[in-house]
Order: structure tokens, then C-alpha cells, then sequence
């Protein structure tokens, strides 16, 4: 199984180079191959993680053709927007009309849009986020694979399952030869290409010791690491970056600083940003976002949320709802709403469309059993399976119940690759920041 399909070379410009993707061509940053025009390779996020030799990349590219043009049709033709507006508010109309044009949205509109209640106005919403999804992405769909490599946490947020202070879980944490063969298997077996590492803020694991992790994967397998251990510190960063890590997840969780200071005790808003930042600055592409639906947030933080985020340069935006712990001192709260969700996604889509990856986040997946399918059609254009080894994934919770905590590799990869055929969505990732060339 093969999740991103290789392109041709057709110009190279020092570290940038041009691809050539079924007639479109796209950019991507190479570190660490000697190319020349012509050749064919795999990118992720942006960057080559692997040379395909000739003949394996034409035999690729031709079990690919047929079927990614029936993908595209399929795609275009559910990504068309429906102009009878006879039961839309003229408002709704307009703001949605003005995002379409590519013209900067006000806060008072992306509020107005979050209220929308009437289901043909929220319909209307999400389709326009998926065609501009559609106008800018086309069918392209990056498929992550995750591994949780410890459940072991040293902070105490308090709306998650693995913090510290809930003492009713198994703890675990795998040896770096099992993190090591866990990546090996998600890329030669299952054909992964970009996997997330990520753990609690364990401090049974040194900066050094993951970066041991990290070099050892990248011997092994062509891979694009994307790091997510919490608050390592700046020279840890430095240190997986240099290791060969090349993308860092940290949600910022939400922007409002009071909020975070009541949800992370001990911890600041400030911190969190300051690595995000510092994580870009090394030339990490960044994945963030927030938790939606989280006690004491309100509908103007769920905005700035969305702001925030945007002005973090993100390679991907991340909106998950929240999922109340019964260990947790927020155990009695309800959960968020997979309908605010959704909105946030399409209204991240609206404000920067033509560079958003949008994830369809796991807990989303969790509150919604069509949340996949909801959210890719709400401007969303990234999955993520989880690979952890099935003997730890149950422990990994977060929140409770969470979606694939028992289903195996094989069968997560079938049901995902389904929906995405039966959406028009290949399973691709070529696609580069505009600001690459930068790093
Ligand atoms: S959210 Fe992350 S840092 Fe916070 S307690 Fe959970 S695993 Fe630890």
C-alpha cells in the first residue's frame, strides 16, 4: 500500500526543487539526497524523504493514473457548490460569497457564521469550506500514522486522562527498539511516510534519548518525523531537529491565557507559544490548534483560537472537541459539540485556504462516528491512523472510548482508504508551505 505517489523532477533551484505530479507541479525542500532533473521522488509536508528509482515509480505512477483521475472527477463533482440559496439568509449569502472571492472575513462574520443554526445555513457553511478546499488542494490527502510512545506524564492538565494525577491507568512505555520496529513496520509494511511520535511529558525519556529514537528510525526507514512530546525545552527542539525530526505537533489548546493557566497548573500560555515559535524559527513545519468545547471557553476564544493558530504558520491546523475524563476534575463536564467542531474547521479553511492542511483529529472521530466523513467534507483534507502496537494503544486515553483503540493497522488503513475513494480523495502528500524556500 503506497500513500504518497511519486512525482518527477523537473527543475532544482539549490535546496528547492520543482515536482511534477500528474501535471502539477508543486515544491519541495531537499536535505538529503544528490537529484538531478528527472529523477522521481516522495515528498511529505514539504520535504523529500525518499528517491524512488525509476522503474518502481512508473509502475506506481501507472497503477495510479487511471484511478487518481476518477478520484479528481469524483472529487470535483462533490466539492460543487449548490447556488440555489432560496432558504439561505441573505447575510449568510454574502459573508460566504465575499470567502469564496479570497476577501479577509471580520470577526463579527466569522462569529456570525460559528451561530449559524439553521442545518441548510451550517450545510451551506461547510460546503463552501470544501470547495475552497477543493479550489486549492484538489483531492490531495495526507495520511499520518501515529505512535504513542508513552502514557507517562509529568503535568496535570486537567481535562486529560494520562495526566499525572490519575493513578486508575496502566502506565507504559515502550523500549526504543519497540518504538524503532513500530516505525519500520508503519513504513515498510503499511507504507506510511509521515509518522508522529508522541508521549506525555515524559521525563523517563531525555531529548537525547529520543533523539537516539529518532536517528534510529530515520536509518531504517524514509520517513518524515513529526515530534510531539509536550514542552522539551529550546534545546531540545534543537536537538531533535538536528537528529532529524523535521515537524513538531503542539496544540496551544486554547488562546485565552487565563483559561490555559486554569487548565495547566503551574503553566503559561506564553511558554507553550514561545516553542511553538521557536520550533518554526528552526524550520520545523508546525502542527497546532485547540480544543473546542472546553468548560470556560467562550465563542470569542473559539475565534481567536482560530486566529492564534493562523498566525502561527501552520503546516496543519488541529481542532478537536473535548472529551470529559471520568479521572479528571472535569470528569462531570459535557463534552464538546461535533458540530462546533466541524464549524471551526470550515471557518480555519475560510481564513487561510489556500495553505491550511486541516486535520480530521481522532477525537472528533470519537464524539461523531461519521466524523472522518464529516469533517473532509468540512475543508479538512488530513487523517491520521494510529499505529501504536495494540498491546499499548488502550492505555494512551486521553479521553475515554477513543475511536481505533482495538482496530489493526490493516483494518484502519482499508475503512480510511474506502471513504477516501468513495470522497475522491487521494491519498498524496506533495504539497509545500509557500514560504519553504525560507528555511
Ligand atoms: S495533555 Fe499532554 S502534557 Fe497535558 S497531561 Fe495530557 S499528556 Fe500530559
Amino acid at each position: 500500500m503506497c500513500y504518497a505517489i511519486p512525482g518527477k523532477i523537473k527543475a532544482i533551484n539549490e535546496k528547492t526543487v520543482v515536482v511534477d505530479y500528474f501535471g502539477e507541479e508543486k515544491k519541495a525542500r531537499n536535505e538529503f539526497y544528490d537529484l538531478k532533473i528527472g529523477d522521481y521522488v516522495c515528498a511529505q509536508g514539504g520535504f523529500i524523504i525518499k528517491k524512488v528509482p525509476e522503474k518502481e515509480a512508473g509502475e506506481i505512477i501507472e497503477a495510479w493514473r487511471e484511478i487518481f483521475f476518477q478520484l479528481q472527477d469524483t472529487d470535483l463533482r462533490l466539492s460543487r457548490l449548490d447556488l440555489d440559496k432560496k432558504n439561505i439568509n441573505k447575510k449568510t449569502g454574502t459573508i460566504l460569497d465575499r470567502a469564496m472571492e479570497g476577501l479577509t472575513l471580520k470577526k463579527d462574520d466569522l462569529e456570525y457564521l460559528f451561530r449559524l443554526a439553521a442545518p441548510q445555513e451550517i450545510e451551506l457553511l461547510f460546503k463552501t469550506a470544501n470547495f475552497l478546499r477543493q479550489k486549492y488542494h484538489k483531492n490531495s490527502c495526507c495520511v499520518h500514522g501515529i505512535i504513542e510512545i508513552s502514557n507517562h506524564c509529568a503535568s496535570a492538565c486537567q481535562y486529560c486522562g494520562i495526566s499525572r494525577h490519575n493513578k486508575n491507568i496502566t502506565r507504559y512505555r515502550m523500549t526504543p527498539e519497540e518504538i524503532i520496529a513500530a516505525a519500520v513496520e508503519a513504513c515498510e509494511e503499511y507504507g506510511f511516510q509521515a509518522l508522529v511520535l508522541q508521549s506525555g511529558e515524559d521525563p523517563g525519556f531525555t531529548a537525547k534519548q529520543l533523539s537516539g529514537i529518532i536517528k534510529g528510525i530515520k536509518k531504517k526507514a524514509a520517513v518524515l518525523i513529526c515530534v510531539s512530546f509536550g514542552e522539551l525545552g529550546m534545546e531540545g527542539l534543537e536537538e531533535l531537529y538536528d537528529a532529524g525530526s523535521r515537524a513538531m505537533l503542539m496544540r496551544f489548546e486554547t488562546s485565552n491565557p487565563e483559561l490555559y493557566a486554569k487548565l495547566h497548573p503551574g503553566r503559561a500560555l506564553d511558554t507553550r507559544l514561545a516553542h511553538i515559535r521557536r520550533a518554526y524559527e528552526l524550520g520545523y513545519i508546525i502542527m497546532t490548534g485547540s480544543l473546542i468545547g472546553i468548560p470556560g471557553q467562550t465563542v470569542a476564544d473559539i475565534l481567536d483560537d482560530i486566529k492564534l493558530a493562523k498566525k502561527l504558520r501552520p503546516e496543519m491546523y488541529s481542532f478537536g472537541p473535548f472529551l470529559p475524563h471520568p479521572g479528571t476534575p472535569l470528569a462531570a463536564c459535557p463534552p464538546g459539540q461535533s458540530t462546533d467542531v466541524l464549524k471551526v474547521m470550515a471557518l480555519a479553511r475560510l481564513v487561510d485556504a489556500a495553505n491550511a492542511k486541516i486535520a480530521v483529529t481522532t477525537a472528533l472521530e470519537t464524539v461523531d462516528p461519521s466524523g472522518m466523513r464529516q469533517g473532509l467534507l468540512s475543508g479538512g483534507n488530513t487523517v491520521m491512523l494510529n499505529v501504536t502496537p495494540l498491546k499499548y494503544r488502550r492505555h494512551y486515553e486521553i479521553y475515554p472510548n477513543k475511536a481505533h483503540s482495538g482496530d489493526s493497522i490493516s483494518s484502519q488503513i482499508e475503512t480510511t482508504v474506502s471513504l477516501l475513494k468513495s470522497l475522491g480523495r487521494a491519498p498524496t502528500d506533495l504539497g509545500i508551505r509557500e514560504n519553504a524556500e525560507d528555511h
